[in-house]
């Protein structure tokens, strides 16, 4: 069957990697017409807008999308891309597998995590105030009429909005990936002993769905400081982590860096109807154009792709053959070296070139 796939190759290292997952998934030999789409810095040279209408139109139609990282400056500018292609398709669950590739270097062996996070609300939902502006000092005074406490005249304020509607959407996507991908437990990540009205919703709604399935999935809950530590000393005890949005992003980091760091470290955005599969990592401007970083986050973003459209043969071929030049550990980029300043290091397309060798059998 023949895929229609929009390709958004990013900008900062996207590019690259992009094209090293897309020529690495073509290897595969399967059916793929590439709408290629624009998005972030190159997007707004281009047409002056940061996410052309025409992109987000490709992802309605075609339903699935492979997407490079993109650049989010910090504190000024834009918001993020990311974020807004998240909140304007509606991609509410983030998915984020952190598996030990045999020959990858870390601390851990045989990590088999898999984190999600709930993608349109919490910090992340960009309700926001600038410090000093008028509307924000009448919020500043109303929130103190409301709630007896003090901010501090000049405050900036981030608003973290969590809703029944989003939590219940979320938790139970976290309990059908788990029955669908045959694991054991899913442990709720808040700090609801904190923030009462948000995590403790969070956790409120989480504890009445997982009720419903007791039977088939053992359900358990954490704070997330303490989670942090527990990951760093037994990520073993742990299956699926279900999280608000934030806590999702940061833990996903610490997750990369158990199984190898950000360059291993794939990811997808699903919705109800679209998906758009993308890496863990940003954008590592310091390394555009160097021919240098890890293709295997994307690879790998690819590799969740290909299963999502049902082609199971060619994902496990191009998992494989990932696999197998990882536990070789010749043909791979600096990061996977014991010694980062290893010479005999390749560069982003001759590590996937390796890996279509693989495939390709030669
Ligand atoms: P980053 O993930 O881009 O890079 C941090 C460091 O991780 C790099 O300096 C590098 O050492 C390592 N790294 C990342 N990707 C790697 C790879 N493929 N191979 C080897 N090493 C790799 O994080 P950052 O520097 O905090 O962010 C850079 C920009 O990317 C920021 O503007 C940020 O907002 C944005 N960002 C975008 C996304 C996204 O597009 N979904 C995600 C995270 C960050």
């Amino acid at each position: 069957m023949k895929h229609k796939i929009t390709l958004i190759p990013g900008d900062g290292i996207g590019p690259e990697v992009a094209e090293a997952a897309k020529r690495c998934i073509q290897a595969t030999g399967v059916d793929i017409e590439w709408e290629k789409m624009y998005a972030g810095s190159d997007a707004f040279k281009e047409t002056g807008n940061l996410l052309p209408q025409e992109t987000l139109e490709s992802v309605r139609k075609n339903k699935v999308a492979l997407k490079g990282p993109i650049v989010t400056p910090i504190g000024e500018g834009f918001r993020s891309v990311n974020v807004a292609i998240r909140h304007e398709l509606d991609l509410f669950a983030c998915v984020r597998p952190a598996k030990t590739y045999p020959g990858v270097k870390s601390y851990y062996k045989d990590i088999d995590l898999v984190i999600i996070r709930e993608n349109s609300e919490d910090l992340y939902a960009g309700i926001e105030f600038e410090q000093g502006k008028d509307d924000t000092e009448k919020l500043i005074k109303d929130i103190e009429k409301y709630s007896a406490k003090k901010i501090h005249q000049g405050s900036g304020i981030s608003i973290k909005p969590i809703s029944e509607f989003a939590t219940q959407r979320i938790v139970k996507f976290a309990f059908e990936y788990a029955i669908k991908n045959n694991r054991r437990k899913i442990t709720v990540v808040t700090k609801a002993n904190i923030m009462k009205f948000t995590d403790g919703l969070f956790l409120k709604v989480a504890r009445a769905i997982s009720k419903q399935y007791t039977q088939k999935i053992q359900f358990e809950e954490a704070l997330v400081d303490n989670m942090a530590m527990q990951l760093v000393q037994k990520p073993h005890n742990f299956d699926i982590l279900v999280l608000p949005n934030l806590y999702g992003d940061i833990l996903s980091d610490l997750c990369a860096g158990l199984v190898g760091g950000l360059g291993v470290a794939p990811g997808a955005n699903l919705g109800d109807d679209l998906a758009v599969f993308e890496a863990v990592h940003g954008s590592a401007p310091k390394y555009k154009g160097l021919n240098k970083v890890n293709p295997t986050a994307m690879i790998l973003s690819g590799v969740l792709m290909l299963r999502h459209i049902k082609e199971d043969k060619a994902a496990d071929r191009l998992e494989n053959a990932v696999k197998e030049v990882i536990s070789e550990g010749r043909f791979v980029t600096y990061d996977l070296k014991a010694d980062p300043k290893d010479p005999s290091c390749v560069g982003t397309k001759e590590m996937a070139d390796a890996i279509i060798n693989k495939i390709t059998g030669r």
